[in-house]
């Protein structure tokens, strides 16, 4: 097993430069899939690479999980229908105390205001396969959050969201990637049984399920970095310019006009 985890916020036109890094436009999504099929990947369930690590089943090589953090209502509207074109699954980790709202947390990093989901579409989500996960009531610090504060939104918004769905919630991601020890044992007394960071890396049978590691596909990034980023779970191209331009050389072949 050597899974490669994707992450993405916003599948959406960027309202301005601010929130550009986070939103991948609908046509760069659609042909981001595109890469993973003709790159010969296979798309599998964030459960299937937890299954993995525990044991329970085993995973090929060439395996990819999608996931999408926050939960704004553009999931729904752009990416749901490309996702299903596809086949894919996927899973959603929503900050339950913005969902029927406003990305409030936003405010804070002058990202412009954008609509949450609304409850009746995150059951339409699940009902179209999308594994449903938590990420805080209020995308809260939770390493820079004091014990009582961090259990607290790890709790709830696995409360709130279950109330939602009417079934379980078992899956969590760290807002900002910020998480610590305590936190960590936060999310496993809650009662998950995975949690994604946003460390960069490959995922393999002993990487530990609460803080699997996932490559960030970020608004701006070329067909040539998706490549790479799949390949080596890598969020970060490597600073020096002889190294980028020879990546860019390997990953920008035949592929490059169609995609
Ligand atoms: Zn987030």
């Amino acid at each position: 097993m050597q899974t490669t985890i994707l992450m993405y916020h916003m599948i959406a036109d960027p309202l301005d430069s601010i929130e550009a890094v986070l939103c991948r436009t609908p046509d760069a999504f659609r042909q981001d899939m595109l890469q993973i099929r003709q790159s010969g990947y296979q798309v599998v369930p964030l459960a299937s690479v937890l299954d993995c690590i525990a044991g329970k089943n085993d995973l090929p090589e060439k395996t990819v999980a999608i996931t999408f953090d926050d939960g704004l209502a553009c999931i729904y509207e752009n990416a749901l229908p490309i996702l299903q074109e596809f086949g894919y699954p996927s899973s959603l980790f929503i900050v339950s105390g913005c969902v029927n709202g406003y990305n409030e947390w936003g405010k804070n990093f002058g990202l412009p205001r954008r609509r949450m989901l609304v409850s009746s579409e995150i059951r339409a989500l699940a009902e179209s396969g999308m594994n449903i996960g938590a990420h805080t009531v209020n995308h809260v610090w939770l390493g820079k959050s004091k014990k009582d504060v961090a259990t607290k939104e790890i709790r709830d918004s696995k409360a709130e969201l279950e109330d939602i769905l009417g079934q379980e919630v078992s899956t969590f991601a760290y807002p900002f990637g910020d998480w610590n020890q305590m936190a960590r044992n936060a999310v496993i007394e809650a009662g998950y049984t995975g949690a994604c960071s946003t460390m960069p890396g490959l995922n393999k049978k002993n990487t530990d399920p609460f803080l699997l590691r996932r490559a960030e596909i970020k608004g701006g990034d070329a067909p040539w970095k998706v490549r790479l980023k799949l390949r080596f779970a890598t969020s970060d191209m490597p600073p020096r310019p002889p190294i980028r331009s020879t990546l860019r050389k390997l990953f920008s072949k035949k592929t490059d006009e169609s995609v």
